[in-house]
């Protein structure tokens, strides 16, 4: 195993994080194919993946178990905690696929909608609750931002990340010292263009939840490159 950075000192010793060897301790909840915690998996940190669709029972370090079973007290000296629940409940163009009511009173249509937003919402209680110090959920921009019991903390846009999509992301949580929520807007070449609603192929919005939780590496990459601090 390589050698891991000393990552207090390197964060210049912030006093949330609890590793004495550089190796965080990573709980990574509906991690479907670990995109979220790749980078972490790949730089040597402790990961433990939680998802309980039988899809992803190869994907390394995945314990096959439902988020409603996850009990936070076992991984309470954890030091990052993870979320990514399925969106696709919340993304704008299913809207009329998955709510009714008429304008703005989003009645659930069936009980997969009313399933997935409760996974969400526990997802968000584990971590707001928890006491793991780094802790961040997100969700694709939608009506994540208004049917969950808190607003999101900020927004972010994964083209800024080193994704070549832009994807518009909403955030919870706890985040590492010098986390920038880095923002984008439609048109801009630097992300490749997808209107809202195409269900190319490709397209985050045609695509299953796993292939969301790809999308996530950047921002996990992002997330522990903060933590490790500048390049000595
Ligand atoms: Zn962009």
């Amino acid at each position: 195993m390589r050698a891991l950075p000393d990552l207090r000192r390197r964060a210049g010793g912030d006093p949330r994080l609890r590793t004495e060897d550089g190796a965080l301790k990573v709980v990574d909840l509906c991690s479907g194919d670990g995109g979220f915690s790749r980078y972490a998996l790949e730089t040597g940190h402790q990961v433990f993946r939680f998802d309980d669709n039988p899809r992803f029972a190869n994907v390394p370090r995945t314990f096959q178990k439902d988020v409603w079973d996850f009990d936070a007290d076992t991984f309470a000296d954890a030091d990052v905690l993870l979320a990514s629940p399925p969106c696709q409940w919340a993304t704008v163009p299913s809207i009329g696929a998955h709510w009714t009511g008429g304008y703005r009173a989003y009645q659930p249509k069936d009980a997969e909608t009313i399933r997935l937003w409760a996974l969400a919402q526990h997802c968000l209680e584990i971590v707001r609750d928890s006491k793991i110090p780094i802790a961040v959920m997100e969700q694709l921009e939608g009506l994540s931002g208004k049917l969950l019991t808190e607003r999101p903390t900020g927004k972010v846009w994964l083209c800024q990340y080193g994704d070549t999509r832009a994807k518009p992301t909403l955030l919870w949580g706890r985040f590492p010292e010098g986390f920038e929520f880095k923002k984008c807007h439609n048109g801009n070449p630097d992300h490749a263009s997808a209107p809202r609603g195409s269900k190319t192929p490709g397209s985050t919005q045609g695509m299953k939840g796993s292939a969301r939780r790809a999308d996530m590496y950047f921002l996990g990459r992002y997330l522990f490159q903060c933590l490790e601090g500048p390049k000595p």
